[in-house]
């Protein structure tokens, strides 16, 4: 019997689900069968009959593991709708610009879970490193069910490089704990949180959910402070969370995904500005702040997408570059594959021994914005009508 065979069997035997659905759901790509170490795995890559998207299903030895995906939050355009959107009281939680973690515990090793369900190999390795023994008594004492949820942060960091300067590299801040699907009350996440000696995300304020001022003071403070956003959430979990983001990450958005207009360019682009005509609505902005919001938004558009022209113009290319400092080159090789198995283009140009055994890896990723300005620049004709 093949290895996925073998998976097949032990989820089908555990979860019930027949082996020729799951099979079935292979070849619709609604599930995709991956391996990490001894572990074999299905992700669900879209909702599936009460399976979130992202949810993962972990087998190793005959040991059968459901890791819940973490569900979308809805994005707010006004903050008004707060006082109709929840019960009585608002946890007003700083949302932090990284990438999405489930850490959980399975078959006695830990394990780092991406937004879309994947172990990633590098990320498991840091989180271990930082905090693996405290990670251990959490999952003995507090069970094998917990899945902590936060997010990753800082520069060493594959998918989103932000800095932070509580976390200038990388670090892992929680900002919900769940048992299977459901959420923890957030008194008790910051219990465990703090037991653990663990990191989490800010909390800026519990607000009556009718003091909308009060949650303009605070966006107005993390718009200051260049911060990207607030996640609001009612104490129990009752009801679910909404997101909303400063003009700050809105102009940094822009000017990040503008350098490569035809990679994240286009995506970017609405979403940002609507977010952005919104904001301006409800704030009231107008006659000269409206003036200098609108440079600032057409400034972070146009002026990196033409220093790409130019760098493309000089014989440079255009790509994206970051480091990330791995344990071993066990881990980078694992990475380099599980990047490759995801198809994402990436490729190593550096790897240099630093202290305490650890390698420093620089790795580019190349843009199809590369390609497309080398074809104007040549041809003058435009790729898109
Ligand atoms: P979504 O599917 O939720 O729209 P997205 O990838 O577009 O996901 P974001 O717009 O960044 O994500 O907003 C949701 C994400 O914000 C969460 O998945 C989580 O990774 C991150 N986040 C940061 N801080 C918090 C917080 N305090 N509470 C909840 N999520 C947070
Ligand atoms: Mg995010």
């Amino acid at each position: 019997m093949s290895r996925i065979d073998e998976v097949l069997e032990s989820v089908s035997k555990t979860l019930g689900l027949e082996k020729d659905l799951m099979k079935d759901l292979l070849n619709r790509r609604v599930l995709r069968y991956m391996e990490y170490r001894d572990i074999g795995y299905l992700v669900f890559r879209r909702e599936w009959r009460g399976f979130r998207e992202g949810t993962s299903i972990l087998v190793d030895s005959g040991n059968v593991k459901v890791v819940h995906g973490y569900p979308s939050i809805q994005r707010i355009l006004l903050l008004k709708a707060m006082q109709t959107h929840f019960i009585d009281k608002v946890v007003v939680e700083e949302k932090m610009d990284g990438y999405n973690v489930r850490v959980v515990s399975f078959n006695g090793r830990i394990l780092a879970l991406t937004r879309g369900g994947y172990i990633c190999p590098y990320t498991t390795a840091r989180i271990i490193d930082l905090y693996g023994e405290a990670l251990a008594r959490l999952f003995k004492n507090e069970g094998e069910d917990i899945v902590l949820c936060g997010e990753v942060v800082g520069e060493e960091n594959p998918y989103v490089q932000h800095y932070y300067p509580e976390a200038p590299l990388f670090d892992y801040f929680i900002f919900d704990v769940m048992v299977g699907e459901n959420f923890m009350p957030i008194s008790r996440r910051d219990e465990i949180v703090s037991k653990y000696g663990l990191r989490q995300v800010r909390k800026l304020g519990i607000l009556q959910k009718d003091d909308v001022n009060s949650l303009m003071e605070i966006v107005n403070k993390l718009e200051r402070a260049g911060r990207e956003g607030v996640v609001l959430k009612d104490p129990m979990h009752r009801v679910k969370p909404l997101k909303y983001t400063t003009t700050y990450i809105h102009i940094n958005d822009l000017e990040l995904g503008m350098k490569y207009p035809f990679d994240e360019g286009r995506g970017f682009l609405f979403s940002r500005i609507l977010r952005e005509i919104w904001k301006i609505y409800e704030e009231k902005i107008s006659g000269k702040e409206l003036e200098e919001r609108a440079k600032r938004i057409g400034l972070a558009i146009l002026k990196p997408a033409i220093e790409s022209i130019k760098r493309v113009e000089e014989g440079k290319a255009v790509y994206e570059e970051y480091t990330l400092r791995v344990p071993s080159i066990k881990v980078l090789d694992e990475f380099m594959e599980y990047m490759d198995k995801l198809g994402v283009n990436i490729a190593l140009v550096q790897v240099t021994p630093i202290e305490n055994n650890y390698y420093k890896a620089r790795i580019i990723k190349m843009k199809q914005t590369d390609l497309e300005y080398r074809r104007i620049l040549k041809t003058g004709y435009s790729p898109i009508d």
